[in-house]
This record gives C-alpha cells, structure tokens and sequence, in this order.
C-alpha cells in the first residue's frame, strides 16, 4: 500500500517546478478537479484455484524496436527504459507466485523487432500476451524543468491507464482478447488505479461500454497495432499511465506501484485462465 500522504510528499518538487515552468497557473484550477488518480494503492491477495498449474506468460516490454524508443516522458526518460523495468518487475512478481513462468520479448535495451517477439511468444507456447507501455495524449504539453539544464514536456490534463485490444481476425480470439482486456482493467481499478477516459483518443480508440479504462483500436486497418492483431493467443497493451505527467510517472517509479500492478495482473490472470 502507498500512502496519499507519501505521494504528496514526493511530488511536491514536481509540482512546484510544474508552477515555475507556468503549468499550474494555466491548467491547475482543471487538475485540482480531477478525481484523486494517485492512491492509496492496496495490493491483491493473488488466489490459484485448484488445477491452476503454472501458466506462462509473455511480457512484452513495449519498443526497443529498431528506431521505435517510444516517448519521451516528463522527466525525459525513455518509454523503453521505462517498459524493460517494469516488465522485469512484472516478471519477478508473477514468477514468485509459483503460479506463473514468464518470458520477456526482450531482456536488455534491444533492439528486438515486433515480429521476432510474436513468433517467440508462439514458439515458447504462451498463453497470453501482454505489452507493456506509456501512454502520451493529446497535442498539447508545457515546457518544464525536472532538473537543471534538462527541458521536457508536462502534461497534467490526461492522467491513467488504459487497457487497447483488437476486434480483428478469428471472433473467438477476439472475445478472449476482450476478455483479458475487461479483466485486467477491472482489476487494477480494484488496486486502486485510475482509469482513463477516453477523450485525448478521439476515433483512434473507442471505448468500452461496460468496463472503464478498455478501448478497442479503431486505427485504420494499415494501422492498427501489431501486437494486438498478429499473436495466436490473446493479446492486450497496457498503457501503464500518462508519461507526461510527473505525478504518475513518479508513482510508476515506485516499487509497491509495480508490485500492486503485478498483483492486478496476476488476478485478472486467474479471472481469464482459472476458469
Ligand atoms: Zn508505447
């Protein structure tokens, strides 16, 4: 669990550099009406059934690709730094449940290409996989400094996860992907994080009717996301949180966040594979 007191403490830097770099001043009165995104965070009790098994999950740290680093986030840190950590964490986590063996799409910086990891999730016979990412939203950003000399872009209007799948090809692999989509959303809003809604994706992503934080990938087809439409077993892209605001991005720094994540993600695990 991760005390609201604690974040607050920690993000006093962020916040009153935000206030310098005039983003409070513009958009604060918006920010201070968001609902509270950041906490407390309450771990799952993970809970096998019986004939559970070890399941084995592939865990795609997002980019690494060749000429693909992903986005640069708020503390102008790498979206495929920031995916390697939290999949080995992720890994670690799921691995000490005794109930999961995990492989990463790449264990170091890369380069990895999207197809190589498909194919390496098929042929080590993976029952799921799960991409991990960053999300940036919207067009607009302000210029900050998170550290002396070091200028990036924040962003405090967007804040949350979400969970992409894909509606294309055979309808049985689709509704099991929508399945794991629901499924690992509802549970990490049961851990306490916050869902986000939608408006930055306009028609690139529709929304879930029933459970928040799910969209679908509404991409033109040339377009849509690769790992979400050419693995054989189900797939789903967590976009983590919102790299460009510092609140998040520091709480996904967190260890307890990452392990709260994983606790979510093992949980929804149990919800798609355990029955
Ligand atoms: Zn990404």
């Amino acid at each position: 669990m991760i005390s609201r007191r604690s974040l607050l403490l920690g993000l006093a830097g962020a916040g009153a550099a935000a206030a310098a770099a005039g983003v409070a001043s513009r958009r604060g009165g918006r920010a201070a009406r968001l609902p509270d995104p950041f906490g407390p965070l309450v771990a799952l009790t993970p809970r096998f059934p019986a004939g559970f098994g070890v399941r084995r999950v592939f865990v795609d740290p997002g980019h690494g690709a060749a000429g693909n680093p992903g986005n640069s986030s708020c503390f102008c840190r790498e979206e495929q730094d920031f995916t390697l950590a939290a999949a080995r964490a992720l890994g670690e986590h799921l691995r000490a449940t005794g109930a999961f063996d995990v492989r990463l799409a790449r264990e170091n910086a890369g380069p990895v290409a999207y197809q190589a990891r498909v194919e390496d999730a098929e042929a080590w016979g993976a029952e799921v996989f799960l991409s991990l990412h960053s999300d940036v939203r919207g067009q607009t950003g302000e210029k900050w400094n998170p550290a002396p000399g070091r200028e990036c872009v924040v962003n405090l209007a967007a804040p949350g996860f979400s969970v992409l799948w894909s509606d294309e090809g055979e309808p049985k692999l689709a509704e099991a992907r929508h399945a794991l989509a629901r499924a690992v959303a509802r549970r990490m809003r049961d851990v306490g994080f916050w869902a986000y809604g939608g408006v930055e994706y306009g028609d690139l992503y529709a929304v879930d009717p029933e459970q928040a934080g799910v969209f679908v990938d509404r991409h033109a087809p040339a377009q849509r996301i690769f790992v979400l439409r050419r693995p054989k077993m189900p797939s789903v892209l967590v976009e983590t949180h919102h790299a460009l605001d510092p609140r998040e991005a520091k709480l996904w720094d967190e260890p307890q966040t990452l392990a709260a994540f994983a606790s979510a993600v093992a949980a929804a695990l149990v919800d798609v594979l355990g029955s």
